[in-house]
């Protein structure tokens, strides 16, 4: 079914969040995309825990903190999210509004597009081994939708940062045997969760083998072990019914990079005062637009949205005169805002 809407919002990251109350505060309502299953974009997904001390009113806050309060924030605007879903293509129809896809195949029809896609959707770095990607989705994973389709299994996880531990922690003990395979004796992972892996692999519940994956085995048409070189050089063949590839996440611009739009290397030119890029009716803000002087900072991204809202208003309702109201006094953002008593 293809959802109609005034603004579509590619990307969930803080500036996409804020775009959403700048957009409320002028009664345009907007749905959400992002290509990863949570919100909060890059302050989510590779520094929730760090503070940041440029947001203007805040000597401090945490990055993940920070994503709370603007969906706090952004609440009375009630913006739909659809999320672990790319948007692929969009399109310009011959009614004036945008016809736009996603991965999950989500159509939507919308008069305005706004992306805030940072530095691209981010996406799981591969196991980089030849034939091996005829297992994707059957006994290769990138991201553990159902943790029990592992369970009882044979388990190879890879790599050594959080999401590896953290699904090494979790299935130790349900999956029939454990294997976490990292290339060094350094991970990146929290240190208390490599000790708590580690009592794991001394009371024989789980193993480790620091080493490199440098091919694979199959049998029957089904992929059966994979040979790791260990770091002291010998191989080891690791039998298996699941592996699990953790290597991280790399951000890739992906298909944004095929809508048409005059690009700067791998930035979106907009204009100052609109925030629209070459393509009248698609605006882009945050860390995704340039302009000369544009510096990738949250606080930036903030000032690009509220500017661009305005904008997106005024290609909606031509003809309406849009006043900058104060949300201090404003009797009307209050009523928005879901504020009986706003002192
Ligand atoms: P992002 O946060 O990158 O979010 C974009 C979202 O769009 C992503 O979730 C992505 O999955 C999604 N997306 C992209 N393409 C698609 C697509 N085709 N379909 C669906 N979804 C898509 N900034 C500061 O101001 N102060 C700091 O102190 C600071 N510290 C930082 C520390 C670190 C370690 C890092 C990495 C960055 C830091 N930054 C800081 C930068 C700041 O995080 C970015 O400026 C900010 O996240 C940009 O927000 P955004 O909403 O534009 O994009």
């Amino acid at each position: 079914m293809t959802i109609s809407t005034d603004t579509l919002i590619v990307g969930a990251g803080p500036c996409g969040l804020f775009q959403v109350f700048e957009l409320g505060l002028l009664d345009l309502s907007a749905h959400v995309i992002d290509a990863l299953p949570q919100i909060g974009g890059q302050c989510s997904e590779l520094y929730p825990d760090k503070p940041i001390y440029d947001i203007p009113g805040f000597p401090s806050v945490g990055a993940g903190e920070l994503v709370d309060r603007l969906m706090q924030q952004i609440k009375p605007f009630n913006p739909t999210f659809h999320l672990g879903q790319q948007v692929d293509l969009v399109e310009r129809q011959g009614n004036g509004r945008f016809r736009v896809t996603t991965t999950a195949g989500q159509e939507f029809s919308t008069k305005a597009v706004i992306i805030a896609g940072g530095v691209g959707a981010f996406q799981p770095v591969l196991l980089r081994i030849d034939g091996v990607e005829k297992y994707h989705d059957s006994q290769v994973f990138y991201r553990v939708r159902d943790p029990e389709r592992h369970y009882g299994k044979r388990v190879v996880i890879l790599g050594g940062g959080d999401s590896a531990l953290d699904w090494a922690l979790q299935l130790a003990g349900k999956a029939d045997t454990l294997t976490l395979v990292h290339r060094s004796a350094n991970f990146k992972a929290a240190p208390a969760a490599v000790s708590r892996f580690q009592e794991l692999v001394g009371a024989g519940t789980a193993r480790m083998i620091l080493g490199s994956v440098m091919g694979f085995e199959e049998a029957d048409g089904r992929l059966k072990a994979l040979e790791v070189r260990e770091i002291d050089q010998s191989m080891q063949q690791i039998e298996l019914d699941h592996v699990l590839v953790f290597f991280g996440l790399s951000p890739k611009l992906g298909p944004i990079a095929d809508w048409g739009l005059t690009l700067n290397k791998h930035q979106i030119e907009v204009s100052t005062e609109t925030f629209e890029t070459s393509v009248p009716g698609i605006y882009a803000i945050g860390d995704i637009s340039w302009y000369p002087g544009k510096k990738k900072l949250i606080l930036s991204g903030f000032h690009e949205a509220a500017l661009a809202a305005f904008a997106i208003k005024h290609q909606l309702f031509p003809d309406q005169k849009v006043y900058l109201q104060y949300t201090t006094t404003s009797s009307s953002v209050h009523r928005k805002l879901g504020l009986t008593d706003p002192t």
